[in-house]
């Protein structure tokens, strides 16, 4: 068996791991970058970038749907799934051949295909050489969950089988009214699917504002996107003409497909993690906020370490380790200041604390909160959509602590309401900053100055 050294060996090539290898690879670091599928991961090739490819098509398809509206007269006569996967692959392996070239251009990068196992806390094994690095960073990401007695297979389907059908469901179930649930139903409903969506908890996407849950409910409704929210999932059987989902209350309902989409779960286990000593916890790797887990010269990034699964927290984790292994003792990372954008029609995107963890934290008689309608915005009203952004701030002169938005489009406000609440900016520092008009960027900047307490298009 022949061993070879490296700084860093990272275990796992998606959106955390690819992230640590480019940095360290900027900052001098000898990289072994091990991945045994390929390149980018789930968010490349199972994730953000094709679900959102399948979104703007469908935003296409509503479009040509509803172009009379717009006195543009124009007919939809049908969705082509083969050439809209074809466009969606075009869009990922775009993407893919790019970072393929930023890894293979990294200065000190060694790419390796092929299964790892860690074998010892500073060394994985691929197909009998040994990857002995100073440091090891874990990067295995995770996988798409089912509930206890759900198999997967045939008409049961998770996100990762949903993006490659190459057929359109006529009726299809939701099982999970969370992100990724709520992303398939608003594309399949625009692809023309009779759409229900099945949620456990009270309400669908249930770690956003209470208010913007109730006003994706409505949307949807409107839609023609049936909403079961606080029911609770009993089973599913299928025959081969269609999947049956039977609820606790007794109800059925017939479809021809069922997408569970029911959380991700860690993938720590099985890689020889617990083996060496590190600790794992039902697949997920704790670590401390400068993402150590128990071992020291261990890390770990992204979908592993709870906490939000989203690839640009991926990104900031694979960036901070680097910069940590290199001595650079990089900010810890706020969790809180992480945007999380929901791309259904109608989008969602928020920044910070709901109103409710903010009393929470904050005391309730301590917070105060503005909500401004997208009526009140010429670019939300020319692209003909409802919503709203609501601030959520301290009292007494203190910064915005939660920002929530809801409308077509509003994923794109998100970096300013990420700005304001990282640099805990208050109302009144950003009520002086010109916003350009008409955009829908313009509705932020109303709505600090309403809760500056000198509103523009709106009412006092
Ligand atoms: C349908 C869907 C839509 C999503 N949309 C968004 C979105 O719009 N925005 C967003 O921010 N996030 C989104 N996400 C989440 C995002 O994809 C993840 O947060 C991100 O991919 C996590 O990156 P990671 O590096 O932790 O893990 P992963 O991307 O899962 O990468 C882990 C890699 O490790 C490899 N690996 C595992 N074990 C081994 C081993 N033993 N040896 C070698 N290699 C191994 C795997 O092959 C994989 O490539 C979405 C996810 C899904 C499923």
């Amino acid at each position: 068996m022949s061993d070879q050294n490296f700084d860093i060996v990272i275990l796992g090539g998606g959106s955390g791991g690819y992230a640590c290898a480019l940095r360290a690879s900027q900052l001098g670091l000898n990289v072994a970058l091990i991945e045994r599928d390929k390149l980018g991961g789930t968010c490349l090739h199972r994730g953000c970038i094709p679900t959102k490819a399948l979104l703007h098509a469908a935003e296409v398809a509503d479009l040509a749907r509803d172009s009379a509206h717009y006195g543009v007269y124009t007919e939809l006569q049908g969705i082509d799934i083969n050439k809209v996967n074809e466009y969606r692959d075009g869009v990922v392996s775009k993407l893919y051949k790019g970072l393929q070239g930023l890894v293979s251009h990294g200065k000190s990068i060694t790419y390796i295909e092929g299964n790892g196992r860690l074998v010892a806390n500073n060394a994985v094994e691929v197909d009998g050489t040994r990857y002995v690095g100073k440091n090891v960073v874990l990067a295995t990401g995770s996988y798409a969950r089912s509930l206890p007695g759900l198999e997967i297979g045939g008409r049961i389907v998770t996100s990762d089988q949903a993006l490659n059908l190459d057929w359109i469901p006529s009726k299809v179930i939701v099982l999970g009214g969370g992100v990724i649930g709520v992303e398939f139903a608003s594309v399949w409903r625009s692809f023309g699917s009779e759409v229900t969506v099945i949620e456990g908890l009270p309400r669908i996407v249930p770690a956003e504002e209470e208010s913007v849950s109730k006003a994706l409910d409505r949307a949807f409704r409107k839609r023609g996107i049936t909403v079961k929210a606080g029911v609770k999932f009993a089973n599913a059987t299928q025959t081969d003409e269609k999947v049956t989902v039977s609820l606790e209350s007794g109800e059925t309902i017939d479809a021809d497909l069922l997408l569970v989409a029911v959380g991700r779960g860690a993938n720590g286990s099985g890689h020889g993690f617990e083996e060496v000593g590190i600790t794992v916890d039902r697949g997920w790797i704790p670590t401390n906020d400068r993402l150590q887990t128990n071992v020291s010269n261990v890390y770990a990034v992204g979908d592993l370490v709870p906490g939000l699964q989203l690839a640009h927290r991926g990104f900031q984790h694979g960036i901070f380790v680097a910069e940590e292994i290199a001595g650079l003792n990089p900010r810890v990372i706020d969790e809180k200041a992480i945007p999380r954008v929901t791309y259904c029609e109608p989008e969602i995107a928020s920044v910070g604390y709901t109103e409710t963890q903010a009393k929470e934290k904050y005391g309730a008689d301590n917070v105060e909160s503005y909500e401004y309608n997208l009526g009140g915005n010429g670019k939300s009203q020319i692209l003909g959509t409802a919503g709203f952004i609501k601030l959520v701030r301290t009292k007494n002169g203190g910064p915005i602590v939660g920002v929530h938005m809801i409308g077509s489009r509003v994923g794109e406000q998100i970096g300013e309401a990420q700005l304001i609440y990282a640099w805990e900016a208050t109302p009144e520092d950003v009520a002086p900053y010109v916003h350009a008009h008409p955009t829908q960027n313009e509705a932020l900047g109303e709505a600090h100055l309403a809760l500056a307490g000198k509103p523009l298009h709106a009412h006092a």
